[in-house]
């Protein structure tokens, strides 16, 4: 099918299981009500998205409490009680992090639960995202390994172990979540890639990466103003994202300062389009959409443009991601009907 469409990650939680429009929501609900919770609130993702025309549908996170945290819950050698502070993405902001440690290791299955309940109940293909080696490592404190590449090699070796076990529950797409990768761009190359590498080693489902300059908080808006007109960090990471083993890239498009030229140098790559801006609750119209995907079609042959959100939405009200999320799929369809 001409472009899929699909969610980069997240859609909000409903507000009986998490406070609502929080990027760190604390949950209202406890032990076995609380596992419960969490798959009817998948299934209704799941559902909402089928509704939509999403073809590509993911369980909307919502199982997790945050991105990077949601994965680091289930490792073992972390110590969650007595965090530091620490500058993240290279002193962007402060942040208060878990310490690892000592040697990593699963505790058990991150994402069994979801994964399989939200397969039992969607025809369509289906997507699970898991943060990425070089955003983790960039995410909590090391008084282990003593050097940042082998403690990220070493969650690399986690996020595989999930990653296959995924794969046999069904999942069709396995994305890594890289906010890290246009801070440490010249990172990227030097490890990034080959931390990701090891993270999908052996997969035969479709991986992806996601790239992005962060939303919701001051510090990305300032940071973001910050940057010029023009967005041109990702021309020093996408030759070596062309390079990669990894199937598609994810990265924001419609209202972002990323001149869309710069997609040509993601030769070969599937394209996941961002066309639904998640900072605004301005919704996009489908002829919006189409147009964005029209203006990529310069750049990115159409057979592997797949339209898709700018980023997760966890935040958003909740009528208004909804509505996001039919535009997504409207437009898709339009975008069909106008380039095919
Ligand atoms: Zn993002």
């Amino acid at each position: 099918m001409m472009f899929p469409a699909t969610v980069a990650g997240s859609l909000p939680k409903p507000s009986w299981l998490a406070e609502p429009n929080r990027l760190w929501p604390q949950w209202r609900l406890q032990g076995d009500d609380l596992a419960q919770g969490k798959l009817d609130a998948t299934l209704l993702a799941v559902k909402m998205q089928e509704d939509a025309g999403i073809d590509i549908v993911g369980d909307g996170e919502m199982s997790r409490q945050h991105f990077v945290h949601g994965f680091l819950e289930f490792v073992d050698g972390i110590d969650f009680a007595h965090k530091v502070e620490m500058g993240i993405r290279a002193d962007r902001y402060k942040a208060m992090v878990p310490v690892v440690r000592g040697a990593l290791s699963l505790k058990g299955r991150a994402h069994q639960a979801e994964a399989r309940h939200a397969r039992a109940h969607t025809q369509r293909k289906l997507k699970i995202t898991l943060p990425g080696p070089m955003t983790i490592a960039d995410t909590v404190a090391d008084s282990h390994y003593g050097d940042k590449v082998k403690m990220a090699m070493a969650f690399a070796d986690l996020l595989n172990q999930e990653a296959r076990a995924l794969q046999a529950d069904g999942v069709d797409v396995i994305q890594f979540d890289e906010p890290a990768f246009n801070v440490f761009m010249d990172e990227v190359p030097g490890w990034g890639i080959e931390a990701l590498h090891r993270a999908i080693d052996g997969l035969k489902c479709t991986t992806a990466v996601h790239i992005c300059y962060g939303y919701g908080i001051q510090a990305n808006i300032d940071w973001k103003n910050a940057l010029g007109s023009e967005w041109r960090q990702y021309e020093q990471i996408f030759p070596a994202l062309a390079q990669s083993r990894v199937k598609q890239v994810s990265l924001e498009c419609i209202n972002s300062r990323v001149p869309l030229k710069l997609l040509s140098l993601l030769d070969g790559k599937d394209v996941l389009v961002g066309v639904i801006d998640v900072a605004t609750d301005a919704v996009e119209t489908p002829e919006q959409v189409a147009q964005v995907i029209g203006e990529v079609m310069k750049f990115v042959p159409k057979q592997r443009i797949v339209a898709c959100t700018n980023c997760g939405m966890a935040p958003m009200r909740r009528d208004i991601a909804e509505a996001k999320l039919m535009a997504l799929g409207a437009g898709a369809k339009l975008a069909r009907e106008k380039f095919a």
